[in-house]
């Protein structure tokens, strides 16, 4: 009998031997207990650490673990999409290697889809992070919702499951960039969220940085929307009227009070009428560019050094 699996569980892992082996242990546990078949897709996302051996062991003790690993560092969302390429499951599961999530709230995520959804998010209740890493994540939250048109609780949490239509659906999509909740939740129709609990990191350190967090904010940004770029265009048009405006009430106060001391303000307005309209052709040639600049770009995403099936 082929044994297709029912669940596919993903996991990108970025230098995580400290918590692996507990990490697998956990989920396999977790899986048996649903009775369902089952896979687990490590994507070893450019370790450099003791993660590649580990992974291999899993591997070979256990036939329901693959392993892929890239040949340097894509990033979180990357190792995502190459686990959804690989993935069977009816149910796509994405969960991070630092054991923040616990596997076992996986069976939760299971139900919910089970009742029909087409994804499901979670929402970390007393979330073990710094105020540091929580003032971002709000932001990221209402910035997402309002691009996407889904108001989620949690944009952030990456324990989250997906049905099968949804991943094909993001597997038609070359981006090299991109926010996967915000991504899936352009296809779905049927979202929904569940509280599940949050851990402290107690072994091993988060992989982003501030800079790895801002940049991952602005490719939400400009990966779903043009918006920055028409806000600037936005802004010139403003900038002109404004500086139009002056020059009529220039124009009237001359007729009523006279004219004003060498007319330095006359020159004020024409300026800034001229330099609101330079902005905003910078506004709309930045647009074209920004939208060759996403066409053009077809590199390949990441590059698989192997892969373990
Ligand atoms: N990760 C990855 N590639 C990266 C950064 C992170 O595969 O470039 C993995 C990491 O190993 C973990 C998950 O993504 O399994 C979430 O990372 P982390 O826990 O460091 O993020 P945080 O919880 O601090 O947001
Ligand atoms: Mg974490």
């Amino acid at each position: 009998m082929d044994n297709k699996p029912y669940i596919s569980v993903l996991v990108p892992v970025l230098n995580e031997q400290e918590t692996l082996p507990e990490l697998q242990e956990r989920l396999h546990k977790t899986l048996e207990g649903i009775q369902k078949p089952y896979e687990i897709i490590y994507i070893n996302d450019g370790s450099i650490d003791s993660t590649q051996d580990i992974l291999e062991g899993f591997h070979t003790q256990s036939k329901s673990v693959k392993v892929i690993e890239f040949n340097k560092n894509y990033g979180q969302h990357m190792a995502l999409f190459a686990g959804f390429e690989f993935s069977k499951g009816d149910i796509v599961i994405t969960i991070d290697a630092d054991l923040q999530n616990p596997p076992e709230e996986i069976p939760k995520l299971v139900q919910k889809m089970e009742e029909g959804y087409e994804v499901v998010g979670t929402v970390r209740k007393g979330r073990k992070d710094s105020l540091f890493r929580k003032i971002p994540s709000f932001i990221v939250n209402k910035i997402t919702a309002r691009l996407v048109g889904v108001k989620l609780k949690d944009y952030g949490c990456m324990l989250r499951a997906y049905k099968r239509n949804i991943v094909d659906y993001m597997n038609m999509c070359p981006e090299s960039s991109s926010f996967i909740p915000a991504l899936a939740n352009t296809f779905a129709k049927r979202i929904a969220e569940v509280d599940v609990a949050h851990e402290e990191r107690t072994k091993g350190t988060s992989k982003y940085g501030l800079f790895k967090l801002f940049r991952l904010n602005f490719d939400l940004m400009t990966n779903f929307s043009l918006l920055p770029i028409q806000f600037i265009g936005m802004l010139g048009i403003v900038i002109a009227l404004v500086g139009l405006l002056f020059a009529v009430f220039l124009f009237i106060r001359r007729l009523i009070v006279g004219p004003e001391v060498e007319g330095t303000f006359t020159l004020f307005a024409i300026l800034f009428c001229f330099v609101g309209i330079q902005i905003f052709a910078l506004g709309i040639i930045g647009e074209y560019i920004g939208r060759i600049f996403q066409e053009v770009r077809r590199r390949p995403r990441f590059i698989i050094k192997k892969e373990l099936l």
